[in-house]
């Protein structure tokens, strides 16, 4: 089949090659979806990241670098939310609930046109955080695709190693996976967990709220601005991803 019946676009990434240790150019030439990765895409495996990762990989028609999969959070949303552009438009259908009259509406959304936020020098200075409590001081790094189907993957590791416990042992993994360095050394993972787990609370709560906070400073802002069509409130609504996304109706 001849590669003209496929619609390819340039889009800047949110980051703009900023944040990475390798070289990554930012500039990304995008080409559309094909049934080969719908395909893909409705695979059955446990690492949803990789497999989305590895769509974007093929659909990039320009070099990136690396693979999308070591992307930050913010970039790899951005690619995502392009693909669905250049493979069928950029109107997206989300119901909202209104929080004063509790109308329900469908919003129509313009993924393209939702405010992006790029990357800025404020970023380097969040990425290191002094703990309330016990003054450890800690370097952070972003999260990547990569990095959250590891912490899916660990978190069931422990669920069947645990069987009789209800620990919920997200919030342990994420912050292991975040963190680089305390008091300027590297613990091995062993050693890091054990901290983690013995931390005050008030500590992993700081950690955790500055983990949320890098990881959406660069990105598709995902609060939609909607306007209640019975009572005229506007209210932000959480963006999600419903199965409209990858299959629209029309
Ligand atoms: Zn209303």
């Amino acid at each position: 089949m001849s590669d003209n019946m496929r619609i390819v676009e340039t889009f800047t990434l949110p980051s703009q090659g900023m944040v990475y240790e390798e070289q990554v150019n930012p500039e990304v030439v995008l080409s559309s979806m094909t049934t080969r990765h719908e395909m893909l895409r409705l695979s059955s495996t446990e690492d949803s990241q990789k497999i989305m990762a590895q769509i974007i990989d093929d659909c990039i028609e320009s070099d990136l670098g690396i693979s999308a999969y070591d992307l930050c959070l913010g970039d790899f949303q951005y690619l995502l939310f392009m693909l669905r552009v250049v493979t069928f438009g950029n109107e997206y259908e989300m119901a909202g609930k209104c929080p004063y009259c509790g109308f329900n509406q469908t919003n129509k959304v313009l993924l393209d046109e939702l405010p992006v936020k790029l990357y800025d020098e404020s970023l380097v200075d969040l990425m290191e955080l002094t703990l309330p409590k016990t003054g450890s001081k800690v370097k952070l790094t972003l999260q990547t695709p990569r990095m959250l189907d590891r912490i899916n993957t660990k978190i069931k590791e422990y669920r069947r190693r645990h069987k009789d416990s209800e620990e919920n042992p997200t919030i342990l993994y994420t912050i292991l996976a975040s963190i680089e360095e305390v008091d300027d050394e590297q613990m091995t993972t062993f050693s890091l967990e054990e901290w983690i787990k013995d931390l005050p609370l008030a500590d992993t709560n700081a950690l955790i709220n500055r983990i949320d906070l890098i990881n959406s400073v660069i990105g598709v802002d995902l609060n939609v601005e909607s306007e209640c069509k019975v009572c005229g409130t506007e209210y932000l609504l959480p963006f999600y991803i419903n199965q409209t996304f990858f299959r629209p109706r029309n």
